[in-house]
């Protein structure tokens, strides 16, 4: 086989393994198996053992068996629907053979009369009599070995048997050229793993159940993970490559912002908007992750940067999911910027057509300096005279090649922050975010107070309602979290239109109700009566705003709080306490407890830090479930676990910075990007 074969082979259309026709390719594309290399990734999750030779006295009903049996008689009937049976026995007793669907000639063929077979399937009884139907194996005494084993069990569509799948992959692990390692034979000795050849074969060669720490399965896992750094390697150094004219300022409007607020910056603010301010001083593009907690201060980062490149006369953009949360950053800087020359102004997709005109011609005309709107104002086609700098609120929504496509926005001067309190833990940070520069807000306002968290059976209920009413005559208002909107009758989950009709009784007038099936408009209507104080109790499903500031919501109550995922808790409570008042969180429980469940709560009560909380849940819960991550789209790994495989992690991440540091050639592990479907990510900018 020549290079180019050799290479391919692997990434080869499914259609050009011998035994593949059209059926069969459709069957396998329901699996999503339309490569060789995807057969390969189809992974066995345990094997049936079929080692069990018994004679046919030994039988055990609903049991597998291998049996070595001698066919004596067919009895096909006339009539339709009826299975074929076969009649076979040997010297301790007898079986029938029941086929559903069969071809007459065909059983004739693999089970000709007089003749001795292996049989292996599973052992049912009928009318006194034992039954294999539809056996999964029939073969020749010769091929007995074959058979009487471990076999390795996949997850497998219909109209596709493990003996056809199994043929299918046998013959891909023999034909399969050998590849090239891409790593020493040193370190992979070292460090636990296995080449790549005998781990492929090893995995599929199963005899047990999957073992999630062996060193095969380890190698691919590290794998996986390289491929991922290396993506990011790569763009990072793109990234890096993209030159820009340096932003000149001497913060002139530091002082007169800062005046307008009624509270000093804390050291770590300081620290980043000094990095922010270096970057934008840089002849290199910027592009950064700015991150923190909920309520750790990133908007006022963010707005005092803005003005130092204002000063340094370029324009700015700032992005928001929503549009009250666009608007919220809006009022805030005018607030802010109102002793200064800066010209700021407000976008969203319901902005009238005249003002929106008016606004894009000041925009290119550059009589706007700042211009702050929804995440849609990416989609419009903005000119702008000189933007400098785009700033994208709570944006863990974008996946590695949707950030490789936004580093190139904005033209060749503009610097871009995005900002986000999706708490990464530690382990993953890297993994996630390597290709952007990091800065982490760690320390948070002193001002705020810690939440206090409590947690309470749902029956006493009754001691909230009268918490809550002197809490609303101190003019506090509530946020009240229900999971669900519909009765469900597989959770026991309070329905949260019930709920409402529940604490409308007691507060009439009061309470409003936010659900899934609200329309947006409606919504954005309820939450500004909120934010504007017309009603005291906002109940709701999941969906509050991130980010928004509700200055007088000091009360947050979360029913069925098991049911969440302690960062998303502790996000949720994060929107309570955002002025001087005590914040509180109420956690609400159905009566018993599970010891996890207690466990979670004290981690929630114990500590204030996202990051820390992240990094209990990951613990608990598995990535999957982490805040941001669900709804990004992006299904992170297919063999790693962060939990399980954390020293993996560590490893991929030393061994990647050496190979940065070196600023070695990552052009091999071209291969290994392929692999795992990333190669193009890299190939299209
Ligand atoms: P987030 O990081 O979640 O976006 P915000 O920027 O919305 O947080 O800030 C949360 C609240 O804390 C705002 O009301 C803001 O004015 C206030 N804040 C920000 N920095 C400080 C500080 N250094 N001291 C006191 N309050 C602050
Ligand atoms: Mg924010």
């Amino acid at each position: 086989m020549n290079l180019f074969k050799k290479k391919n082979y692997i990434f080869s259309d499914i259609n050009s393994l011998k035994g593949v026709g059209k059926i069969i390719k459709g069957y396998l594309k329901k699996k999503k198996i339309e490569k060789i290399n995807d057969l390969l990734w189809n992974l066995p999750y345990s094997s049936t053992d079929r080692s069990n030779l018994v004679s046919l006295d030994k039988l055990e009903i609903g049991k597998i068996f291998t049996c070595k049996v001698k066919v004596k008689k067919y009895s096909f009937p006339r009539i339709r629907n009826l299975p074929n049976k076969i009649h076979c026995e040997d010297d301790t007793g007898k079986i029938d053979l029941i086929y559903f669907n069969s071809k007459e000639g065909y059983l004739k063929k693999i089970l000709p009369v007089g003749s001795w077979v292996v049989i292996s399937g599973k052992i049912n009884f009928y009318k006194n009599k034992y039954q294999m139907t539809n056996p999964d194996y029939v073969t020749t005494l010769e091929k007995i070995e074959y058979v009487k084993k471990n076999i390795p069990k996949y997850s497998l569509t219909e109209g596709i048997s493990e003996k056809i799948y199994r043929k299918l992959i046998e013959r891909v692990l023999s034909e399969m050229p050998a590849i090239e390692e891409w790593y020493d034979n040193e370190f992979i000795i070292n460090n636990n793993l296995k080449n790549w050849n005998d781990s492929i074969k090893e995995l599929h060669n199963l005899d047990n159940e999957k073992n999630l720490k062996s060193s095969s399965y380890r190698r691919i896992v590290f794998d996986e993970i390289i491929s991922n750094l290396v993506v990011l390697s790569y763009n990072r150094k793109q990234i890096k490559k993209l030159k820009k004219e340096p932003k000149q300022f001497n913060k002139k409007y530091d002082a007169l912002i800062q005046n307008n607020f009624n509270f000093t910056l804390t050291a770590g603010q300081k620290k980043i908007i000094e990095e922010i301010n270096s970057d934008l001083k840089s002849s290199k593009k910027m592009f950064r992750l700015l991150q923190g907690d909920v309520g750790s201060g990133k908007t006022i980062i963010s707005l005092i940067t803005a003005a130092n490149t204002i000063e340094s006369n370029y324009q700015c953009a700032l992005m928001a999911p929503t549009d009250i949360l666009a608007k919220q950053h809006f009022n805030l800087c005018v607030k802010l910027f109102k002793n200064t020359s800066i010209k700021v102004n407000y976008l969203s997709g319901k902005t009238e057509l005249k003002d929106k005109k008016n606004i894009l011609r000041d925009l290119e005309k550059g009589k706007i300096d700042f211009i702050i709107g929804t995440h849609s104002l990416f989609q419009t086609k903005i000119k702008f005279k000189n933007l400098g700098y785009i700033i994208i609120d709570e944006q863990h929504k974008f996946g590695v090649k949707q950030r490789m496509h936004l580093s190139k926005k904005g033209g060749k001067n503009c610097d871009i922050l995005l900002m986000s309190a999706t708490p990464i833990p530690r382990t993953m940070m890297l993994t996630v975010y390597g290709d952007m520069d990091i800065s982490k807000l760690t320390d948070k306002p002193t001002l705020r107070k810690k939440i206090i968290t409590i947690s309470k059976p749902e029956n006493k209920i009754h001691e909230i309602t009268d918490f809550i009413k002197k809490l609303i005559k101190e003019k506090n208002q509530i946020f009240w979290v229900c999971p669900l909107i519909e009765e469900s009758k597989y959770f026991d989950l309070t329905p949260v239109t019930k709920r409402f009709d529940y604490i409308n009784k007691n507060f009439p007038g009061k309470v409003g109700l936010l659900h899934g099936s609200i329309s947006k408009d409606e919504k954005e209507k309820i939450l500004k009566k909120f934010l504007n104080n017309k009603i005291d109790i906002l109940i709701s499903t999941t969906v509050i705003e991130v980010g928004i500031d509700f200055p007088n919501a000091n009360l947050i109550v979360i029913e069925n709080a098991d049911k969440f995922g302690l960062a998303q808790l502790h996000q949720l409570r994060g929107r309570v306490g955002r002025g001087k008042r005590q914040g509180v969180c109420i956690l609400l429980f159905k009566k018993n407890l599970s010891k996890n469940s207690i466990k979670r709560i004290k981690i929630l009560k114990n500590s204030n830090d996202g990051f820390v909380i992240a990094e209990h849940d990951m613990q608990l819960r598995g990535f999957g479930d982490l805040i941001g991550f669900q709804q990004s789209g992006e299904k992170f790994f297919k063999f790693a676990d962060p939990v399980i495989h954390k020293d993996i992690f560590l490893l991929a991440e030393n061994y990647m910075s050496k190979i940065d540091s070196k600023n070695e050639d990552l052009t091999k592990f071209n291969f290994l990007l392929k692999l795992y479907d990333k190669a193009e990510i890299i190939r299209t900018k």
